[in-house]
């Protein structure tokens, strides 16, 4: 397994940041670690390149202890912090060169890491005269120096133009072909678009944790209805593309239909072909964009 991850909490000081957090992530796999800011994110990413301890639980990469084996996880791991600190008036290969040395790396390393990443044109320029989409390049180079086999990436396409946002995303997703990628955003479309499986996480706490493909396939919604007067549940049933019935109080169903088309005109001509009358009308989308955007409301 790249990344096992059991029970972990974080606190910082009184306030909670990582609340009894359990996933895994295998190997080669692009895993989006999504959701709002001050979700946790960061801190998780902490924890797992062993910047910080957790306050409970158990983490490995590559199979080495978090806590008990530091310098394996070093190894084990390249790291993309959030807020990616470049020295602007270093030049790309001076700043490259420094860390190989830092690490141990050998010098071949870093002619490799600069066309892996794209950056052979940018290559003789200082840092500060790159945009933005290409410091982040350098900041990818640098964390794939000593040629990890997990990347973990904090946010590594915010702040980007359109344009750069496809180039990353198309490195991330080829970087991705070989290696494990776990890498958070707070923009549900960058999972769409790059990662085989997406870790939601709110307040502290894991939401979902699904494939892309259980993503697709996750054509349900609910809608909950209220008449003013009992129906059997075998009437009901008899709606299109209807999954499930539930009476959940008094004259309220809860409908489940297994598809994302808006059901509601349907219930609607039912209740009128039956001479009921609607009280009440919702529907509660059950995929995982609109979890996402209730999560993010707040
Ligand atoms: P995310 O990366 O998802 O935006 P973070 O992991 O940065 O979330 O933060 C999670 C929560 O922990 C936030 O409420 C944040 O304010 C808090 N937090 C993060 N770092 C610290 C710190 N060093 N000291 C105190 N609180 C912190
Ligand atoms: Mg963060």
């Amino acid at each position: 397994m790249s990344i096992s991850v059991e029970n972990i909490s974080k606190l910082y000081g009184e306030q909670k940041a990582l609340n009894h957090v359990t996933f895994k992530v295998k190997k080669p796999e692009i895993v989006g670690f999504l959701g709002p800011n001050g979700a946790g994110k960061s801190t998780m990413m902490k924890i797992l390149t062993t910047y910080i301890e957790p306050s409970e639980g158990q983490a490995k990469v590559n199979d080495f202890d978090i806590t008990a084996q530091k310098k394996q996880v070093q190894q084990s791991v390249g790291y993309l912090p959030e807020h990616n600190p470049l020295y602007l008036e270093q030049y790309v290969k001076e700043y490259l060169a420094f860390n190989a040395q830092v690490y141990g790396v050998n010098k071949t390393r870093i002619d490799e890491v600069i066309e892996l990443t794209g950056l052979t044109p940018e290559a003789h320029k200082k840092i500060g005269q790159l945009s933005k989409g290409y410091r982040q390049r350098v900041g990818l180079a640098n964390a794939m120096l000593h040629n990890p086999d997990v990347l973990i990436l904090d946010e590594p396409t915010t702040g980007l133009d359109p344009n750069q946002l496809v180039d990353i995303r198309n490195l991330i997703k080829s970087i991705g072909k070989e290696k494990t990628v776990f890498l958070s955003t707070h923009i549900m479309q960058e999972v769409e678009a790059m990662c085989d499986r997406v870790i939601i996480i709110n307040k502290g706490e894991i939401v979902a944790n699904k494939t892309l493909k259980e993503l697709r396939d996750d054509k349900e919604q609910v809608v909950i209805v209220e008449f003013d007067y009992r129906v059997e549940d075998a009437f009901l049933l008899k709606l299109p593309k209807v999954k499930q019935v539930e009476n959940t109080h008094d004259f309220v169903y809860e409908i489940t239909f297994s598809t994302t088309d808006d059901m509601r005109s349907h219930v609607f001509d039912f209740a009128h072909d039956n001479q009921l009358k609607i009280l009440q009308l919702n529907q509660k989308n059950a995929s995982l964009e609109s979890l996402f955007r209730e999560l993010t409301a707040n």
